[in-house]
């Protein structure tokens, strides 16, 4: 895998593809700026090396129309603070300005290009407009997991252009290496803890992991769909009937692959979908009608704690309950205290894919666990076992 380190950029123009799609508020001023402290140690090296980076992001969906609210200006203080240089600004991310800019930037400068997607052509992929950017630097680096999965002109294409002179940046190639770390060379036992609210969403992974972990914990919204296939009550619980052979299925192939599957035994079951609701701890499979279950219960905390301590390696996906809900928040914390335990006990824990994500930066476990990813629909396919396209490009 090359990465960076195998680079010296000395005197040499770095065309970085960052991920600086971050929120901004109604005043375009940046609300979570996480994205551009995580791609800092890359920028940083290229300078120190002595040389200069050209950045390239896209922000938004302007869907190939200038949109002045989604121009990437407004983050230019905010990315100037970060990485303790003035960055300079291209008005259009290809083309005579872009080009001028380029050829103006001296060692140790940072030259960020405008939304690469107020064309449409990248996110056609098309090879003209990739090789246009091709023209904005001398070594290529992919820094952006959270589009590693697309096939676009700036994460994938361009990379045609740098045959010999392509690399990883360090947030991508930390994503990759921890992925590979669950997926291929985890310390056993490995576990993988799925939540969320549906199984059609997840079936892809559960079907990838298979082959991959010891243990499987099953949680959230999910669950009632395998509870009630196994002939189980869920009362009024969130369920996808026809998703109910495919459950069984799925127990099934675990079991005949040895892995083991842990499905809550008791849920907190609630009168209405609402943080006032009455609530009560019933059995998973006697949940009476009228009631849904919104948490794990007490007792299938326990369970699932003894199976995350015994683990060397952790993967996480999805909460285990309503976690929006302050009332049914508990048991996606628990689960959070216990992942945080096995890690200070020398485990290896991933966090990766949606609402899990949200919820560990919510709770406070984001330095608890080993690795948060920073690409959603990244992380799921790559869970799901497909190769993307943005690290194909680079390792070909
Ligand atoms: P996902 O994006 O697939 O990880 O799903 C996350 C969503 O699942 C969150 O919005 C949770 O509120 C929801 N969820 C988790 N447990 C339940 C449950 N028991 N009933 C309904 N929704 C749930």
């Amino acid at each position: 895998m090359r990465t960076i380190d195998d680079f010296n950029f000395k005197d040499k123009k770095a065309l970085v593809r960052v991920d600086f799609n971050v929120p901004l508020n109604e005043e375009l001023k940046v609300t979570d700026a996480t994205r551009i402290e995580a791609a800092k140690p890359t920028i940083i090296k290229i300078l120190e090396d002595g040389g200069s980076a050209v950045l390239m992001s896209h922000l938004g969906r302007p869907k190939g129309q200038v949109n002045d609210s989604m121009s990437l200006k407004h983050i230019l203080n905010k990315a100037s603070e970060i990485i303790g240089v003035q960055v300079k600004f291209a008005e259009n991310c290809v083309g005579e300005k872009a080009e001028a800019a380029v050829a103006a930037l001296k060692p140790g400068e940072v030259l960020l290009l405008e939304n690469l997607r107020f064309h449409a052509e990248e996110e056609q992929g098309d090879e003209a407009f990739a090789e246009q950017l091709s023209k904005l630097g001398d070594i290529y680096v992919n820094d952006a997991f959270g589009t590693a999965h697309r096939a676009h002109a700036s994460t994938t294409i361009v990379a045609r252009f740098f045959p010999e002179k392509k690399c990883f940046g360090y947030l991508l190639a930390r994503e990759i290496e921890a992925i590979d770390k669950v997926m291929k060379s985890g310390e056993k036992p490995v576990t993988a803890i799925l939540g969320g609210a549906k199984v059609s969403s997840k079936i892809t992974i559960i079907e990838n992991i298979l082959d991959k972990v010891d243990n499987l914990i099953i949680g959230g919204g999910m669950t009632y769909t395998f509870v009630k296939a196994q002939g189980g009550r869920i009362g009024d619980s969130i369920c996808e009937d026809d998703k109910q052979d495919l459950a069984l299925s799925i127990l099934e192939k675990a079991k005949s692959r040895g892995v083991n599957v842990y499905l809550p035994v008791d849920v907190v079951a609630a009168d209405a979908f609402d943080n006032n609701a009455e609530t009560k701890v019933c059995p998973v499979d006697q949940i009476p009608d009228g009631w849904q279950g919104l948490d794990a219960g007490p007792q299938t905390l326990e369970n699932f704690k003894k199976v995350i301590l015994e683990s060397r390696t952790l993967l996480w996906n999805g909460p285990v309950g309503v976690f929006e809900m302050e009332r049914f928040a508990k048991g996606t914390i628990a689960l959070g205290e216990f992942i945080e335990e096995a890690t200070k006990n020398g485990a290896f824990s991933l966090v990766g894919g949606g609402d899990s994500v949200a919820a560990v930066k919510q709770f406070g476990f984001e330095d608890k666990v080993s690795y948060v990813s920073t690409g959603g629909g990244a992380m799921l396919e790559s869970l799901e076992g497909k190769t993307l396209p943005g690290i194909a490009a680079i390792l070909k």
